[in-house]
């Protein structure tokens, strides 16, 4: 089985992950969801001698691009995002205005993401999943030859993702991840925008939200 290796560099204040990916022995990576930590996941990626072949985004919320413009200038990657998302990414400033914050504003996407399609990226291949319900154009990344998904805001250890903000839907999002994540092996490692990794077959049984209708013994 084909190993990634996959860094965290979590954020202060908002604790949003983001992981610098890449199959085992390749000196080329993608970034996924460059927040908050991104200075020091340049430090790693610098230091390590890697090139960024690509900045993946689960989603366009503040938390989860505001270290996009830094990175894409400091690399040249590509930025990755589904175009039902636009709105938010587009928004990047004033989100962040609403925080208190300031951002650069990131640059416009160069590649738009598509359910149901397949990047090979960094000696990864990795599978376009759209999970709308957390916003419209929320995906997440799947490889199955290492049995990992990165699955932003849609499920977290014991939680999912909120769906009270513009474009939130709870019953999609029940929807997306019945179809589109508890589909995947139960010991399928699910990596997610805040907090610590998990399973599938973790959240199938234990997840309060997901388990009194899906739950039900490991498969
Ligand atoms: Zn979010
Ligand atoms: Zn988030």
């Amino acid at each position: 089985m084909q190993k990634l290796e996959i860094r965290t560099f979590t954020s202060a204040g908002w604790d949003e992950n983001a992981y610098l990916v890449r199959a085992e022995g390749q000196e080329h990576a993608v970034a996924i969801d460059p927040g908050g930590g991104t200075p020091e996941l340049l430090v790693a990626l610098e230091g390590d001698g890697l090139v960024l072949d690509a900045i993946l985004l689960t989603h366009a919320h503040i938390d989860h691009v505001d270290g996009v413009a830094r990175l894409a200038r400091a690399t040249g990657a590509p930025v990755y995002l589904h175009p039902a998302d636009r709105g938010w990414y587009d928004q990047a400033g004033t989100q962040a205005h609403y925080f208190g914050v300031e951002v650069d504003a990131p640059p416009p996407p160069d590649r738009e993401l598509e359910g149901d399609s397949v990047l090979e990226l960094a000696g990864a291949r990795l599978e376009v999943r759209h999970v709308p319900g957390h916003t419209l154009g929320h995906v997440v990344f799947y490889d199955a030859a290492s049995g990992v998904a990165f699955v932003g805001d849609v499920v977290f250890q014991s939680s999912i993702g909120r769906t009270d903000l513009p474009g939130g839907s709870h019953s999609q999002l029940m929807e997306s991840i019945r179809t589109r994540v508890l589909t995947l092996p139960d010991e399928t490692v699910l990596y997610p925008g805040h907090g610590p990794p998990t399973t599938v077959g973790r959240e199938r049984v234990g997840n309060p939200f997901l388990a009194p209708m899906y739950g039900g013994g490991f498969a």
